[in-house]
């Protein structure tokens, strides 16, 4: 016999957990069994009393309130059997019945015959309480079986994600040490899609039925409750372990039960599955993250398709999640064609316009937006960070073409390259096509490039600089101060803008050498030959300062978000009309 609890258990004990019965506490069974006992007691006096009382001037016989008293008695015994379960229809039949011999009894020795109707009563009351308690037999078989069915798997028959949510709920509440697994069957949706959904199904019943069994075997050395959450996913709580490598046994065993052949409308299939996991509260100690973490682990143990089908959680899965996450979804908004851009406008210290940033954006397949903070470092970590440049460099330009055309203005578009777009071998060939095909004069394009290419490979960036600027192509620095810098490497840059990374600007008015060492480096830039942009600027005292020390530009909050196309447009044809107006 097995000392395991099984499956059934856990699911009746979640049921419990889930939606308690209805049954009251007992101290409701006591105080109704009080006053039932009170108010009986007084009925017999008051119906076998001669006496006479007077009640606002009328001569009023006490036996009169036998009855509202009965009634009394009645209430009690009812809301005993319906809300006291068993218990509370037994005491109530058992006082009921014993209340008749004693009122024939006192009708007899009393000769007197006004307490017979009470043997009626009572008669009536047992009818009533029998109903009563057998409906709610009825009612109650009804509502275990509605939430027996909440909480189970139509398909497997195994618990669902409401009970192991449950469950795991109560443990954690309990603090008690357990293991949470994430299975996921292999190549599901292959087989589904081969032999169709049918198949697919029955493969995913076979696998819950194995370890349903094996569940509550002695097999395994742990307590386990493996429940099915959808498709090809399962869970698996391990309980009651000694060591980490005793639950690793425990699922090693898992997966071992796999290893026998489904046969499966007569087809011998090999099914294996992945399973991660993590372990409560080492790992993570809210439900959300302990599900998130062993799914991560379970996720992992896929992507390598390796012959190790088990991984425990490490804080490291969790960026490798969100780096394929992410990746997955550049590569969709590329192929949807969702990457698009705004344009953030850079001002003269006078508020002249002197033209816009293009700056990526990505739309999700719930239409949500993501920022490039977001998406570009991973474009740039698996290598689409050019073919996303390059959208929103072609976009951009197109929009900026026939804009400036159309109000006749002369200002700068400024584009982020990457570096890796930088060095491609065709680049050049791209910018030249991009501002023959948008219309864009050369002196109109600005190619923003960050300090890393020093690092990089200088000669080769140097070479693809010098080419740009032979096209008459503007070359700014961007985010200058945050990277390597080498003053050797930019006075070799054709350059023409510094742009001040925005790091610099929120500190600057907090201390003297903050603002001194912005003011350096805007000299530094005047030095060289460049013109000097101030990113970020939010404030109007920043940008007093930054009159104050010379620069020569600022992009900000303060006079302009980045702007979706037609609010860029609806800014150029304003400042057409005003050049016009002071021409
Ligand atoms: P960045 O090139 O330095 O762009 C400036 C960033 O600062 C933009 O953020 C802009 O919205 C933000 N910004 C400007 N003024 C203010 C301000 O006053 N306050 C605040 N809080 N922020 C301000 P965004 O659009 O999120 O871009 C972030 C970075 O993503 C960019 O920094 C750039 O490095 C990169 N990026 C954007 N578009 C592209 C692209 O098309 N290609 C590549 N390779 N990188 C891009
Ligand atoms: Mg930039
Ligand atoms: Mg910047």
């Amino acid at each position: 016999m097995s000392n395991k609890t099984p499956n059934n258990k856990y699911i009746n004990r979640t049921l419990d957990h889930l939606s308690p019965s209805n049954e009251m506490p007992i101290w409701v069974f006591i105080m109704l069994f009080v006053i039932y006992f009170a108010a009986s007691r007084v009925t017999r006096l008051t119906a076998s009393s001669q006496a006479v009382i007077s009640l606002a001037g009328y001569a009023v016989p006490v036996f009169a309130f036998a009855g509202v008293l009965s009634s009394v008695c009645n209430i009690c015994v009812i809301l005993l059997t319906t809300f006291c379960g068993k218990k509370g229809y037994f005491t109530s039949l058992a006082a009921l019945t014993l209340q008749i011999p004693l009122i024939i009894i006192s009708v007899v020795k009393g000769h007197n015959l006004n307490s017979i109707s009470g043997v009626f009563s009572n008669f009536l009351a047992i009818i009533a309480v029998t109903t009563i308690f057998f409906y709610n037999i009825k009612a109650n078989k009804i509502q275990m079986e509605l939430r027996r069915q909440a909480v189970t798997d139509a398909l497997t028959g195994l618990p669902n994600t409401y009970a192991i949510t449950a469950l795991l709920d109560d443990l954690i509440k309990r603090r008690e040490k357990f293991i949470n697994v994430t299975i996921n069957l292999n190549n599901i949706k292959n087989l589904n899609d081969t032999m169709g959904f049918e198949a697919g199904n029955m493969v995913i019943i076979e696998a819950g039925r194995r370890w349903k069994e094996l569940s509550e075997s002695d097999s395994t050395r742990t307590h386990d409750f493996i429940s099915h959450l959808s498709g090809g996913e399962y869970a698996l709580i391990i309980r009651d372990y000694h060591s980490c490598e005793e639950a690793l046994d425990t699922i090693r065993l898992y997966e071992k039960a796999l290893h026998s052949c489904f046969t499966i409308n007569d087809c011998d299939l090999f099914i294996t599955a992945s399973f991660g996991y993590a372990e409560f509260p080492t790992d993570a100690d809210t439900l959300n993250l302990i599900c998130t973490y062993s799914t991560a682990a379970m996720h992992e143990v896929k992507r390598k398709n390796s012959s190790d089908h088990i991984l425990r959680f490490t804080p490291d899965l969790i960026k490798m999640e969100h780096t394929i996450e992410i990746e997955g979804k550049i590569r969709s908004a590329l192929e949807n064609d969702n990457i698009f851009f705004n344009l953030q406008p850079q001002f003269d210290m006078s508020h002249n316009l002197r033209g816009f940033e293009a700056l990526a954006r990505m739309r999700d397949s719930d239409g949500t937006v993501i920022s490039p903070g977001e998406f570009i470092p991973v474009a740039e970590k698996v290598g689409l960070v050019d073919k996303v440049d390059a959208v929103v460099f072609r976009k951009s330009a197109e929009f900026f073409g026939e804009a400036v055309r159309k109000y006749g203005l002369d200002i700068t578009l400024s584009v982020n390259i990457s570096v890796r777009h930088l060095m491609k071998n065709d680049f050049l060939d791209e910018v030249h096509n991009i501002i023959r095909l948008s219309g864009i004069e050369a002196h109109q394009l600005e190619i923003e490039i960050t300090e890393s290419i020093m690092i990089e490979s200088v000669d080769k960036a140097l070479q693809c600089i010098n080419g740009l600027a032979k096209m008459g192509v503007k070359i700014a620095i961007d985010d200058f101060g945050t990277g390597y810098s080498s003053l050797s490497y930019l006075h070799r840059f054709p350059a023409n803008l510094l742009k001040i990374d925005k790091s610099f600007i929120d500190k600057m008015n907090m201390s003297k050498s903050s603002k001194e060492y912005v003011a350096a480096i805007i000299s530094i830039g005047h030095i060289l030959g460049f013109g000097v942009i101030s990113e970020g600027v939010e404030e109007e005292a920043q940008l007093e300062t930054l009159k104050e020390i010379n620069c020569d530009y600022i992009q900000g909050f303060i006079w302009g978000r980045p702007l979706m196309p037609d609010a860029a447009e609806e800014l150029i044809r304003k400042c057409a009309g005003d050049t016009e107006q002071n021409v």
